[in-house]
């Protein structure tokens, strides 16, 4: 009998895949956004859907994601516009050592002089810009100018600037050292904890399953990503964000962001829906690949 896949897994598929497959194609992907306070400490700075953030303190400032090549102006200007002074920015940290988060990295490291911290498991792609990536070449994953890396990070590790704290945790499949960033901040005058997805999604050129002739995209992979979505469930969100803004569904909440107010951030079962959808996608990839 053939197995039906679920109507609404086909088109979560296509919709995620596509900012993959699209890429260069993805107008949201450099179109400009009018940069934002999430809540305080924490800034939206990227483009409509690549996501950048910034974690301001009061010995400097923290910026999560370069995004494409052509962005660290935007992001600059982003920054600027909000107040704060780009060469404020002391520590540079991302999502995934994927070139639509980080191609940009080597100009931001260039001009902020900020310290580059990475996953250990992305630092080596990162410092080749690309090249070292277990996918490089294969479909949409590019290489980039390569950035230098001043200290490696591990799961869980603590980055500390000034009165702000973020957990790094590996939360690896999509890429080696895939890192979900928390951190804890308030949000009109409530203490919060938010949540910024790496990535969750396999690309459909990856082998999740070892088989003779054809070995997984590198050994463990399937692993990783169980790990993953094992662990995140238990991630304390009330904020919940991403690497891209159509992870947490942005331009929508901007939209109800004008009657809501900043609430609209507050999404944690959106966070959750996210996580079992995207494991399900993964399962049902498993099985498929196995046959
Ligand atoms: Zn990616």
């Amino acid at each position: 009998m053939k197995k039906m896949i679920q109507p609404w897994l086909h088109a979560f598929l296509a919709f995620c895949l596509s900012g993959t497959l699209q890429a260069a194609e993805n107008p949201d992907w450099t179109a400009p956004l009018e940069p934002f306070a999430i809540a305080d400490h924490l800034y939206y700075v990227g483009s409509r859907d690549l996501a950048s953030y910034l974690v301001t303190t009061s010995e400097g400032n923290i910026l999560i994601n370069a995004n494409l090549a052509t962005s660290p102006a935007q992001i600059k200007a982003s920054v600027e516009k909000l107040g704060f002074r780009w060469a404020d920015t002391k520590i540079f940290l991302n999502s995934q050592a994927h070139w639509d988060h980080v191609a940009g990295a080597a100009q931001v490291l260039r001009e902020t002089h900020a310290q580059n911290l990475v996953m250990a498991e992305d630092a080596e792609v990162m410092r080749t810009g690309g090249k070292s990536d277990f996918a490089a070449n294969t479909d949409g994953i590019f290489t980039y100018e390569a950035a230098p890396v001043d200290r490696e990070l591990h799961d869980e590790d603590v980055v500390s600037l000034g009165e702000m704290k973020l957990t790094a945790h590996k939360t690896a499949g999509h890429t080696r050292g895939c890192t979900t960033w928390t951190l804890r901040t308030t949000l009109d005058g409530q203490e919060r904890d938010v949540v910024i997805v790496g990535g969750l999604m396999y690309l459909t050129q990856y082998h999740l399953v070892d088989k003779p002739g054809q070995p997984a995209s590198y050994p463990g992979i399937a692993e990783d990503f169980r790990k993953t979505f094992g662990e995140m469930p238990y991630y304390p969100c009330d904020i919940f964000l991403g690497a891209h803004g159509i992870y947490f569904d942005m331009l929508a909440k901007l939209d109800r962001r004008v009657k809501q107010g900043s609430q609209v951030w507050l999404d944690r079962d959106g966070y959750l829906r996210l996580l079992e959808k995207t494991r399900q996608a993964f399962e049902a990839e498993v099985v498929r690949q196995s046959r």
